[in-house]
C-alpha cells in the first residue's frame, strides 16, 4: 500500500500526517519514502498520526522562497511528532524568543514552502 504525495498532502490540511510503519521491524516514519530507512524493507503499512509534536529546534529565514516574501521572516522548525518522527515546516514567528525549545506545535496545512505549523496557545501567535 503507498500514499500519493496528494493524499499526503490532503492528511496535512486537515492537521494530520501519514506514517509507514515497517512490518518487518515496525520503524515508523513520514510516508513519502517506500522503503525503510531503518532495515531497507518494502512491506509497510500506512499509520495517520495527528499532527502534532514539539519543537527540537528553529531557525529563522530571511530568505523565503519566490512568491513567499511577504511572510519573511519566518521560522524553519524541527519538530519531533508525538511518535518520534521528525519533521520540519514553517512557523510564523519572528524571533527566537517567540518559541521556546520544546514548546508544542501542530500541523495545520501544507503550502509552497512546505509543512505549515502552528504553535499551541501560549508560545506564540
Ligand atoms: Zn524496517
Amino acid at each position: 500500500m503507498s500514499v500519493s504525495r496528494e493524499e499526503f498532502i490532503a492528511k496535512l490540511n486537515e492537521g494530520k500526517v501519514l506514517l509507514y510503519r515497517c512490518r518487518r521491524c515496525s520503524n515508523l516514519q513520514l510516508a513519502t519514502i517506500v522503503f525503510c530507512r531503518r532495515c531497507n524493507s518494502d512491506a509497510l503499512d500506512v499509520v495517520e498520526e495527528k499532527g502534532e509534536g514539539r519543537v527540537v529546534t528553529f531557525t529563522i529565514l530571511y530568505v523565503p522562497p519566490e512568491g513567499y516574501e511577504g511572510y519573511a521572516p519566518y521560522g524553519w522548525a524541527v519538530v519531533r511528532l508525538d511518535s518520534g518522527v521528525n519533521i520540519s515546516g514553517f512557523i510564523d514567528v519572528k524571533s527566537a524568543k517567540d518559541l521556546p525549545l520544546d514548546s508544542r506545535v501542530r500541523i495545520v496545512g501544507y503550502d509552497g514552502r512546505g509543512i505549515v505549523l502552528k504553535a499551541e496557545d501560549g508560545s506564540s501567535k
